[in-house]
Formats: structure tokens, sequence, C-alpha cells
């Protein structure tokens, strides 16, 4: 099946109110550009040179997403254009993404990344950690950061049990977040979560983004 089959098809089982972000790491432009003909407008990257180089040779109405892990050295690089930062984990990178938006002119939009999977290696806070970091409320006084929801993973494992289990906790805690600190901010709105292989369990517990990469562009190679 070509790219643009493989879009169709993720969107047709998508409700209304979820979106596909088509996540194009290791990819070659050629590939996003299929992807950018057949309508797919927003792309996942998850290194920031990649991602970079990408903008600048393709279309300037796609929205980029950046999914990986943000270096606080490294958001200069992608302030000037990106769309929805995901992985947000930390309040020192906050701060950097909100002094690289005032020099860029614009508000970045941004998700927590939460961390609830077993694996050691994953990125993000604990809920504990996010509760607390929303508590002190200094975020509240960074101006040009808009946090707009939630994002984390799933264990990577086989059983869809657990799985299920680590999205309900995000939905669930996402939407405390929202009504404890959010409640007068409509563009707390997003939970991203959900990748190929777990993405219709992620969106009957609350998604709003999911982030398909290899089951449009087929596997990646390193
Ligand atoms: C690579 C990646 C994805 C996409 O994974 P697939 O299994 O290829 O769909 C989603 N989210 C994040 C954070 C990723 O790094």
């Amino acid at each position: 099946m070509s790219i643009q089959e493989n879009i169709r098809e993720v969107l047709s089982t998508l409700p209304a109110g979820v979106r596909l972000v088509a996540v194009s790491k290791y990819h070659p432009v050629e590939a996003l550009q299929e992807a950018y003909d057949g309508g797919q407008r927003i792309f996942g990257e998850s290194k920031v040179q990649e991602m970079t180089t990408k903008h600048e040779q393709l279309p300037s109405d796609i929205q980029w997403h950046f999914i990986g892990h943000l270096q606080t050295n490294k958001v200069k690089y992608i302030a000037p254009y990106v769309a929805l930062i995901h992985g947000v984990d930390s309040y020192k990178l906050l701060c950097e993404i909100n002094r690289q938006g005032q020099r860029a002119g614009r508000i970045i939009p941004c998700l927590l990344q939460l961390h609830v999977a077993q694996e050691e290696t994953k990125f993000g806070f604990s809920l504990d950690e996010c509760q607390q970091l929303l508590d002190a409320g200094e975020w509240r006084t960074l101006p040009y950061v808009s946090i707009r929801g939630l994002m984390g993973m799933a264990s990577n494992t086989d059983d869809m049990a657990q799985v299920r289990r680590e999205f309900a906790t995000l939905g669930k805690f996402f939407s405390q977040v929202r009504e404890k600190y959010f409640s007068d901010r409509a563009e707390f709105c997003e939970l991203s979560m959900g990748m190929s292989d777990d993405y219709p369990i992620a969106i009957e517990e609350g998604s709003t983004l999911v982030r398909v990469g290899s089951r449009i562009f087929g596997q990646r190679v390193y």
C-alpha cells in the first residue's frame, strides 16, 4: 500500500476531534511530500536538525510537531516555526522555550510529557512531579509558552491490558489537571497518546492527537 493509502486507512478509523500526527522521522522528504500531496499537514519529527532541514525543503503550511526529547540548547533552532512541542519534561525547558518564543516573537504551544510506562528510559514527569510544577504556579508567568495539554507513551509490551491501564491513567490525570489548573484556559485541550501499535486503545481512553509513524511510512532505517 502507498503512503497515501495508509494515511487514508488510519484517518478512516479516527473519530471526530482526533487528529493525526504523521511521524516522519528518518524518512526522506519525498515520503513526506507524498503524504502532503494526499492532504496531510501535521508531521512529527524527533530530531531538531532533521526537522529543520525538512521544514526548509517542504511547503510552508506544514505544521511541524516536535515529538522527541528536546535539549534546552536546541530550542532556538525550532522556536521560529514549530507548531507544537510534545515532550516538555522540565520547568527549565519550559523557561527556555519561553525565552526563545520571546526572541522569535511568538507564543509556542507545548505539551507536558508524563511518564507512566514501565521502561526506565522514557522521559517525562511523574504524575506527582507534574502536579507539583502546576501547583508552584510559576508557569503562569511565562507569556511566550502556551500549555495545550499532556503527552505520554504506554509501555512497549504485548500486554494490551497494561497499555490500556496506562492510557486510562493519563486520560484521568488529563481531566483532573484540566479542571484544577486550566478551567479558565480553553486552549488546554490536547492529549497526545497512541502510536502505530496502540493508537486505537489510546483513542478509546481519550487521546486527541495520535502519533503514527511506521503504519504510514513503513519501517524506519536508523
Ligand atoms: C517514533 C515515535 C512515534 C511513532 O512510532 P510508530 O510506532 O512508528 O508509530 C510516536 N511517538 C513518539 C514519541 C515517537 O518517538
